[in-house]
This record gives C-alpha cells, structure tokens and sequence, in this order.
C-alpha cells in the first residue's frame, strides 16, 4: 500500500484567524502554526478564541514538533494554551520566536524548547523534512514550509506576498518553490486572503514613497498609526523622519518592545538620534515632530483613541497636525476606527486612511501572485487555506484557471481532513475542530465544558448531550439531551430528535482506526451540538457532554 499523510486543518480554513494545521504521517504528527483569533461583538466577554486541540493532545505519544511561518497572533497567539498540555519543540525564525518567547513569558512559561531556523534550513522531525523557505509578508522574518513526508511533500505557503523588492532585500525564494515544482509537489496550501484582488499586490516600497510625499508636505507634526508587528512600515516612518529632520516618539507598549527587540535581531535599523522621549518630543516645534502609535484599529484605550477624544494626558492633537493611519482596517472594526478619524478631525487635523490615500499595501497576495504561486509549485493537489469560506472558495476557482483539474483540488473547512498518498486523495474526518473561547487566562479542561463568561451561559443556554458507549467506543445509549434556555423541549420534539441524529451521525463518522478517546468524543459531540444550534438558530450555547463508559 503507499503510504499516506493527512492533512487536518484545526482552525483558519473557514475564518481569518486561529491558523493550525495538523500534518500526520503514520502515528506522528506536528503542527503548522498555532493561532489565535479576537472575538466579534458576538461574544462578550471573552477575550481570545483558541483551536480546539483535543486531536493533537489525544495523539501527544507522535506528536513531535510545531513549526511557525511568522510571528502574528494568528499564527502564535495560542502557543501558550498548547504549551500548557503538551511540551513539544517548537521552530521559527529568530524574529518570530523572540516574538513567541515574549508571548509565553507573559504567560509564565519559562521553559519553552525554542528551536531556531533559518530559510534554507532542513528539519528532520520523525518521518518528515521540514524545509523553511523565505517569503515576504507584513511582518518581517516569515517562511512557508516544503514538508517531505513518506507520500510526498507537502508545500504550505504560509501567509505571503510577493514583494520584489522588500525593504530588508530578503526576496521570497522564487527558486526554492520552483525547484520544489520539478521535484514534484503532493499537496499545495496556500494564502487565500486576497484572492478578491486582481492583479499583484503592491511592493511595500511603494507605500514608502508615497508615505514620503506625505511627510514633504505636512506643515507640523505627523502622527502615523501602525500595527506594531509591522516592522517594516516603522522602519519607512523612522527613515522619513531622519530624511525630514524630525525626531520621533514611539507611544504604546507593544510598539516600544516590538522597536527594541527587532533592532536587537538585526530587523529594524533606527537612524541616529531620531529616538525621543515623549516630553523632549513635545518640547520641539511641531514640524519637528513625529508621534508612531498603535491604535490603528481604534482600539478604546490606545493612545490614538484617547488623541481622538482629547483625552490623552501629553498630547494634544491641534490644527495642522497630520494623521496617518498605516494600516488596514480590519473588518468589524469600521465602526470603532470611524469614531477615532471623526475626532482627529473635529480636533482639526487632516486625517489619510486607506479610504482616502495610499497609505497602506497588503501582506497578502493577489490573484496573480497566487497563480505565480501555483505555476512555481504545480502541486498534484491543491487546499486553499487561510480564508472564510468565500475566499477559499475563490481560490480553488482560480487555480482551475491555471490548469489544476477540478477533482484535485479541495474545498475543506475545520475539522475536515485530507488523506493523500501519492496518486490518490480523500476527504476524511470529522476531527474534533472548533472555537474554544479564552476568558482571561483560563480555558476549560479539555474535554470539560469550555470555560465562558456568565453572560453568555444567560443569554445562549445550555445543552447537554450524554451517551453512553462501549469499550471500543461504540455508542449502545444515548444521545440524550437535556437544555436549558437554547429551546422550549415540550414544544420541539422534532427538532431535539434532529439534534440526536446530528449527533449520531457525526459519532458515526468517528474514525474507527483510531483508539476510543473521552476527548476526541466529548469534543466530536461539541462541534455537531454547536453547529446544529448555530445553524437553526444563530446562537452558541454552552455545550456539556457527558460520556458514560460501561
Ligand atoms: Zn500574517
Ligand atoms: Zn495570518
């Protein structure tokens, strides 16, 4: 038989955010990224959204290595909360790792086996090869992945543009990819974020020059927003300052460490003397002055928001004040950025946004850079990841338009995997994949109920789903369902029998291959108890399930 490797995605495929994807060969395994994602106006309360990874616990004996692609929530953010239950190595780059060892120390893991790695450098971990491979992204130092493994490699792109002339010089390696494309790629994952976008997206050098007719004309000071982990968008603003004559301030924490730890690396060149406290800065004529904040999505607290509202304890935003907001605005945040441009003008400042001036590029590829992408590669088969549904959807079109047959490529969300060997591919599953809510540090055991805020236990409900099953894990009782506050149970039979078939149904597609497991169980029960109710009635109840072995 040949031999086989499975793809599953935990998170990413399906929504932008909370990236992981698990690799499994055999009885090994490791994992590509490990993300978090913020929540939405729908869930009060809670403060980060995990993946789900009862899979990759319950398989901890292979479970042999993380490798992250860059150094942004989405991909690091829930590293932490995986540490926590399963100490496995964990490989970067170097930007990406002192980023991570940040992250674990505000979480009070010291002791975190950090491995760095370079592009061009190869891993072996188990049956695979791992190889990094550069490209350009909105933040410095990130890398795809050419993941050899018994049935083929695996090529995943993490998240890339192609930038020909990115500011630190580091090309994304065209050769690397096309090299890999002669060799013979099993499976392409790539990038589908942009794929809305016709044509390539522009060089982030461009955002420099136009940044640069910006500052020849403000008549005082310039405050510019950004996120930062965008190295190289504060690199542009530090290098206009000195060429303007201006010194600069950096407001917010994440902006002071991010500066100091990449200029450590090596990432970030600060021109000589152009640093500033804020009290030395605001002492200066304001055509001297250069503020680089965060902020950019309006966050309330942040010292853009409070320069908005005239609340900011050292800076007061005046006529002839410019504003620049380097960033994209991310969607669900149109509401609270608007409110910040509304009082920078009322305050009587000129504002530039993404709207109004070019004052921002993408980190992600466009339509032709992701058939760039694929012409390098020419993988036998293709998944597009890193997107809502629409955009993977996209993406899987588009590579039909570069020749890849319709049969070969793989429309997948979470939870859903792809088994390969190298002439053939199915779709496996379900895996246990879902959102698991973080309300400050803690998260719920796995395989108990996730911990929630109180509010939504009121205003979504509770169900509980026992069964009872054998020692193989057959199911010989059950479901039964209880809840509270999702229905009205007298008036809908009917539907709580439909609810018991879903459940059923997803039970019965466990794979049988692998060993009875409570929390791969509990989880399975988890994920089709929350999409049924999502899907009937938009709402999130708390979901127990209660597994009785007998
Ligand atoms: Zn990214
Ligand atoms: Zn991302």
């Amino acid at each position: 038989m040949n031999p086989a490797v499975r793809l599953i995605p935990l998170g990413g495929l399906g929504e932008i955010g909370l990236n992981m994807m698990l690799v499994e060969s055999g009885d090994d395994l490791i994992a590509i990224d490990c993300g978090l994602m913020f929540p939405d106006d729908e869930l009060p309360g809670i403060d980060y959204v995990i993946p789900d990874f009862s899979y990759a616990l319950a398989k901890r004996q292979g479970f042999r290595a993380v490798f992250l692609t860059h150094g942004h929530e989405d991909h690091i953010g829930a590293l932490p909360y995986l540490l926590r239950d399963a100490r496995v190595p964990v490989h970067g780059t170097p930007m990406t790792l002192v980023l991570v060892s940040d992250r674990l120390r505000e979480h009070g893991i010291l002791e975190a086996d950090l491995r760095t790695m370079r592009p061009r450098d190869r891993v072996e971990v188990g049956p695979f090869g791992v190889q990094a491979i550069r490209v350009t992204h909105s933040i410095v130092d990130g890398i795809g992945l050419a993941i050899e493994t018994p049935a083929g490699t695996i090529v995943h792109t993490g998240d890339f543009k192609l930038d020909p002339s990115p500011l630190d010089g580091e090309l994304p390696d065209y050769r690397a990819f096309t090299e890999l494309g002669d060799r013979g790629v099993l499976v392409l994952c790539s990038d589908s974020t942009n794929v809305d976008r016709p044509g390539h997206t522009r060089s982030e050098r461009d955002v420099g020059e136009s940044l640069a007719e910006h500052f020849a004309r403000a008549p005082g000071r310039i405050i510019v927003a950004t996120f930062a982990s965008h190295i190289h968008r504060m690199q542009h603003v530090l290098n206009l300052a000195a060429r303007f004559e201006r010194q600069v301030t950096l407001l917010g924490m994440s902006m002071q460490k991010n500066v100091a730890l990449a200029a450590e690396l090596g990432y970030l060149r600060i021109p000589e003397g152009v640093l500033r406290p804020l009290d030395e800065l605001t002492a200066q004529p304001s055509r001297d002055q250069v503020i680089l904040s965060t902020g950019s999505q309006g966050e309330p607290n942040s010292a853009l928001a409070l320069m908005a509202a005239g609340e900011h304890k050292y800076v007061q935003v005046e006529p002839g004040d410019l504003v620049i907001l380097s960033a994209r605005i991310i969607p669900g945040n149109e509401r609270t950025v608007g409110r910040v441009i509304n009082g920078l003008y009322r305050r009587g400042a000129e504002v530039l946004y993404e709207g109004n001036a070019f004052v921002h590029v993408s980190g992600h590829a466009s339509q032709e850079d992701l058939k760039v992408m694929l012409n390098l590669t020419r993988p036998r088969y293709f998944l597009p990841v890193h997107g809502e549904y629409r955009h993977l959807l996209g993406h899987a079109r588009l590579a039909g338009t570069v020749g890849i047959p319709s049969e070969r490529i793989f429309v997948l969300e979470d939870g859903i995997g792809l088994e390969v060997t190298a002439t053939e591919a199915r779709v496996v599953g379900r895996f246990p994949a879902g959102r698991v809510l973080v309300d400050g540090k803690g998260i719920g055991d796995i395989g108990a109920v996730v911990l929630r805020d109180r509010q939504i236990l009121a205003n979504e409900g509770l169900i509980a789903v026992s069964i009872a099953v054998d020692a193989e894990g057959r199911v010989v009782a059950g479901p039964e369902i209880a809840s509270r506050g999702v229905v009205y149970v007298k008036e809908n039979e009917a539907l709580l029998e439909e609810l018991k078939a879903a459940v059923a149904k997803t039970l019965g597609e466990r794979d049988a291959t692998v060993a009875f497991d409570r929390a791969i169980v509990s989880a399975l029960v988890r994920t089709a108890v929350r999409q049924f109710i999502n899907q009937r009635f938009q709402r999130k109840p708390v979901v127990l399930p209660i597994i009785l072995e007998v």
